[in-house]
């Protein structure tokens, strides 16, 4: 009942299992193992390569959080994050995934990458996200701007001022905000304005059109258009072929990640060259 998920690109034969249709015993046996797995260490954390549109050079990671179950396989976030908030374990799990990425981060022989961190809105609610984050990166004495926080752009629409008020902890720190699956969240164009947001990350199910489906061109088009406006980041996701790369480039998308560009794969088999780019 496994549907097999195999990334392509993810490299060394690796295979994602994804369990798609788990039934509800299934994800309460999953739910008592996840405590237990934190502790033993096995949610790891694995990084999709960030690259320059124009040359193909690495300039940062996305950090994806996986589960390495003993017998189920490795389980992707889909599988087991939905579990973890219903537990109230957001707040931990962030908390390991944030620890994990600095000493990624500090450990890294390329000093010039940048490392993204997803986020929910659970997780930042508590209040705690962004003291974690701030203490691990002065911990490791990192300079600004080497951890970047992902926020999905209906996360930050159903947010409180409280979360508003960590964001712009976390902007006045150094810390850029990126809006995460952007154009899918409908968010009023005035908070992008309001709110401290250092970039945006056009969702895959918009470069999956490009370049055939006319729509989705105008939409990347469009989006793009009033994100460099806004002077910010572009970073477009879920490129798999060299054409949808080539279209956000002409249109102004200046970072993309994606299979065409590699898999997340884990912290030891990222080795940097000296141009930066990752194997
Ligand atoms: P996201 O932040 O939008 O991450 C991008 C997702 O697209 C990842 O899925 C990635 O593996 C997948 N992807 C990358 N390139 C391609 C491609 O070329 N084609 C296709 N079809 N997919 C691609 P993943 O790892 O399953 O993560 C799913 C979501 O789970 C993420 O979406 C993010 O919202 C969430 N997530 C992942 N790690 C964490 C974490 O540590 N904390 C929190 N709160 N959320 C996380
Ligand atoms: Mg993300
Ligand atoms: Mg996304
Ligand atoms: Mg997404």
């Amino acid at each position: 009942d496994a549907a097999l998920y195999k990334a392509k690109g993810a490299g060394r034969g690796r295979t994602e299992v994804y369990d798609q249709t788990m039934s509800r015993s299934s994800g309460h046996d999953l739910l008592r193992e996840l405590s237990a797995a934190l502790e033993a260490g096995e949610l790891v954390v694995h990084y999709q390569p960030i690259v320059d549109l124009a040359d193909g050079r690495v300039v940062g990671y996305e950090a994806l959080v996986r589960w390495q179950h003993p017998y189920r396989g490795l389980l992707l976030p889909a599988a087991f994050l939905p579990l973890a908030q219903e537990a109230g374990m957001a707040v931990p799990l962030g908390q390991y995934v944030a620890s994990r990425v600095a000493e990624f981060v500090a450990t890294s022989p390329d000093r010039s990458t940048w490392v993204s961190v997803n986020v929910s809105a659970d997780q930042l609610g508590d209040g705690e996200f962004a003291t974690t984050l701030l203490a691990e990166i002065s911990r490791h004495r990192l300079m600004a701007g080497r951890i970047v926080v992902e926020l999905t752009e209906s996360s930050l629409v159903a947010s409180g001022t409280r979360i508003r008020h960590e964001l712009t902890q976390l902007s006045a720190a150094g810390v850029p905000i990126l809006l995460d699956d952007f154009g899918t969240g409908v968010s009023p164009l005035s908070y992008l304005r309001e709110l401290p947001v250092a970039g945006v990350k056009l969702d895959m199910s918009f470069t999956s059109g490009i370049p055939d489906d006319p729509t989705a061109g105008k939409v990347v088009r469009a989006l793009g258009a009033l994100a460099r406006e806004l002077a910010m980041v572009t970073i477009a996701e879920g490129i798999e072929h060299s054409e949808q790369a080539d279209y956000l480039y002409r249109n102004g998308w200046r970072y993309g990640q994606g299979w065409l560009y590699g898999g997340a794969q884990p912290a030891e088999s990222i080795v940097p060259t000296e141009t930066g780019a990752a194997q």
